[in-house]
């Protein structure tokens, strides 16, 4: 159990929010406009696969589940890096544990460049922190990255994309990520919740799913109703597969 790119950005926002995604899932509140941005979130970056041509996606599911096979995804890496492939897409990576799925992975002729897809107009700083994690665990694994780029979207239809260079500012980010990576693997073990108290890092940069449990407030529908906080009570091991499903829903 390491630290994924998810677990970083939410543990930098708040060490609870990483606790409680981890052993108390159930207790997340998802606003249906926030799902709603996850989801066409997550339709932009299918669409930017192909924005270079042909491509390889390195998906792996579980079998009978919607649930990625991390260690299936990392072999598939693996080999079809080794066998030249041009252009991966959610190319997998795991450096002691630490995971991160690359958007998209484009060979050139010293290595491979990185770009990570935002479904957003502008370069916001949790997006180079985003790629900053991905950097990093790329060069752990021995990847020799030359740029990082966030795509972005474009003006138009006829221009989907638009491409910004992020590599100066990724690169400064390195020291900064392994100073923390390490305390967010003891965090998220952590075998007592972490009592963070409630403060700005509950909306800034995102608004947290565990507003209501950790102000003591029961949760409110899109009408203002109270609504059951606690949405999903998972066994135990379906808390775990929940948090991985997460991966890819980071907001933005
Ligand atoms: S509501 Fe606030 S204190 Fe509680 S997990 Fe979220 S960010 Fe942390």
């Amino acid at each position: 159990m390491g630290i994924t790119k998810t677990d970083f950005m939410r543990g930098m926002q708040c060490p609870r929010m990483l606790w409680l995604d981890r052993h108390r899932p159930g207790l997340r509140v998802i606003p249906p406009e926030t799902q709603a941005r996850l989801d066409a979130g997550n339709d932009f970056s299918d669409r930017a696969m192909g924005m270079f041509g042909p491509y390889e996606e390195m998906t792996v599911y579980r079998p009978g589940t919607d649930v990625p096979d991390k260690a299936a995804m990392i072999e598939r890496t693996r080999e079809r890096m080794e066998a030249g492939a041009e252009v991966l897409c959610e190319a997998a990576f795991s450096n002691y544990n630490n995971y991160c799925a690359v958007d998209i992975l484009r060979r050139t002729p010293a290595g491979y460049d990185m770009y990570e897809v935002k479904n957003a107009g502008e370069v916001r700083p949790q997006f180079v922190k985003d790629a900053a994690f991905q950097y990093y665990i790329l060069l752990r694994c021995g990847v020799r990255v030359g740029k990082a780029f966030l795509v972005l979207h474009g003006e138009t239809e006829e221009e989907p994309f638009r491409i910004e260079e992020v590599t100066r500012e990724v690169r400064k980010l390195y020291s900064w990520i392994n100073d923390h990576i390490w305390e967010l693997n003891r965090v998220k073990k952590a075998p007592e919740e972490i009592r963070t108290e409630p403060g700005p890092q509950c909306t800034d940069p995102y608004p947290c799913w565990y507003w209501a449990y950790c102000h003591g407030e029961p949760a409110r529908d899109e009408d203002g109703a109270e609504a059951e906080v606690r949405l999903f009570e998972d066994a135990a091991g379906q808390d775990a597969l929940s948090t991985e499903r997460m991966e890819g829903t980071d907001e933005g």
